[in-house]
């Protein structure tokens, strides 16, 4: 997206687009990736569209460029897992342009799925079969459907990294976001996004009105020319019960996919005016398989990344992640327009984007970097910042034991997110800064920004980040 208009902390900027050798070295990432393309006429066409945003991707003579698009067969629905076939094996060095949508896409249909026929195939639930049936790490029985919603995000991959073992670091950079253009032709050249005041949001149960139990959508709109910097809400409507193809009433939005029939619900248009969202692109979703479990929730985040649902995760942003299985087994989802830190109501604008990435693999044996030994957290980079990433539970899953993925949700807590985030920037600043702990201590106070990343994910989230420029 260019012409961004966003705050200091913008990611977007990358410090990439300085470099010489990318504009030189576009072209030849360009004809790499068309000429390798293994997909249908429709898909080549989607990545030409996607191309025609890219202006800056540096590749060399010896890295691949290689195309994950979103199908039912290279998503997962709602978590991360070790041992699913991966989609696409890659070298160090390689660059990846994978497709993500929104599992939020059915609270308007018309506007996020209809004539996107791999959209369409995922998002298919008829009375006789879905899409994609399981939904989550719970119970296939599970009374509101198959994997119980225990996991909601649409997650594309693994991308596997040939070589990666646990003890490596791995290193993404992500090289570009677009928007997915609508595909039904009535709204050509836009893009929708649609926002859920959800019962698992901050806010629920603590409103002035009634009913002080209601879950709210708002759908946004956002231009996919990638000229507009804006995202515009278009209307609201209340959630009512909606009763999925199996038979199943959803009295509230409790499994992901749920086709709203907009029969059934009333739509306000005469809302947010004069107010405009700046458009801030960023994956909430991304990371790599942990060890612990074979399927793990896309929801709760962890030492190996996933939910994190930081909006500066975006263009120009590099993240580098302990590897804990081989082959690392990198995913990305939950793809979001745009964010406020602590994501109150639930959910950000989930928007479906595309995104570019390389993957550069560091062999344990050969991190000289400080603050790469032994890296057991996801550590972020974006051109101006270094952040930490704080968790109620650093890993969740080995901390919380056989029952951690559903017991998470009743331990949520932003103090112990605090004192997570304080112990991983100490060790940033004594590691990567060499300094001592008084010298870490101190500056913590002086020059850290301590923020509250989500409070919706289960293991609630609290970053610190450090500008780049106060080390001389
Ligand atoms: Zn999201």
């Amino acid at each position: 997206m260019s012409n961004h208009q966003c705050n200091e902390h913008c990611n977007h900027g990358s410090d990439l687009q300085k470099d010489p050798e990318i504009q030189k070295e576009l072209e030849v990432a360009k004809s790499k990736l068309v000429g390798s393309l293994d997909a249908t006429s429709i898909e080549k066409k989607a990545v030409h569209a996607h191309f025609s945003h890219v202006n800056k991707i540096k590749t060399s003579p010896t890295s691949a460029h290689h195309f994950v698009p979103a199908t039912k067969e290279t998503i997962l629905w709602g978590y991360f897992s070790q041992v699913a076939p991966s989609t696409v094996k890659v070298n160090s060095g390689d660059f990846v342009t994978i497709e993500t949508l929104t599992h939020h896409a059915n609270d308007d249909e018309e506007r996020m799925i209809l004539g996107d026929l791999n959209a369409q195939a995922v998002f298919h639930w008829d009375a006789k079969s879905k899409g994609i049936d399981r939904r989550g790490v719970g119970e296939m029985s599970a009374p509101n459907g198959a994997g119980g919603g225990l996991g909601v995000h649409l997650c594309t991959g693994p991308v596997e990294i040939i070589g990666a073992m646990p003890g490596d670091v791995l290193e993404v950079k992500i090289i570009d976001v677009a928007p997915r253009p609508c595909a039904n032709e009535i709204y050509s050249g836009k893009t929708f996004g649609s926002n859920a005041a959800a019962n698992w949001g901050f806010h629920y149960g603590d409103t002035l009105t009634e009913p002080k139990q209601r879950e709210v959508i708002t759908i946004y709109e956002i231009d996919a020319s990638a000229e507009n910097t804006w995202a515009r809400a278009v209307y609201n409507y209340r959630w009512t019960p909606q009763t999925d193809p199996y038979g199943v009433v959803h009295s509230t939005i409790d499994y992901p996919g749920v086709r709203v029939d907009h029969s059934t619900i009333t739509k306000n248009t005469d809302i947010l005016k004069n107010v405009r969202i700046p458009v801030r692109p960023h994956f909430g979703t991304i990371g790599v398989a942990p060890k612990e479990v074979e399927i793990a929730s896309s929801v709760p985040p962890s030492y190996t990344g996933g939910n994190i649902d930081n909006w500066r995760i975006g263009k120009g942003a590099t993240i580098y992640y302990p590897v804990a299985v081989p082959g690392a087994k990198f995913f990305v989802g939950d793809p979001h327009a745009s964010q406020g830190d602590s994501e109150i109501c639930g959910t950000a604008i989930e928007c479906s984007l595309t995104g570019t990435f390389q993957f550069i693999l560091h062999k344990k044996e050969s991190i000289t970097n400080p603050s790469l030994v032994d890296l057991n957290y996801p550590l972020l980079e974006t051109p101006h910042e270094w952040l930490v990433h704080g968790f109620s539970y650093a890993n969740y899953l080995a901390e919380l034991g056989p029952q951690a993925q559903t017991e998470i949700f009743g331990k949520s807590s932003l103090d112990l997110a605090m004192r997570d985030a304080y112990h991983k920037m100490r060790h940033f600043l004594m590691t990567a800064k060499n300094l001592n702990e008084d010298e870490a201590i101190s500056l913590m106070s002086v020059a850290v920004d301590f923020g509250i990343t989500q409070v919706v994910d289960g293991n609630w989230g609290i970053h610190a980040s450090v500008k780049k420029n106060i080390f001389l």
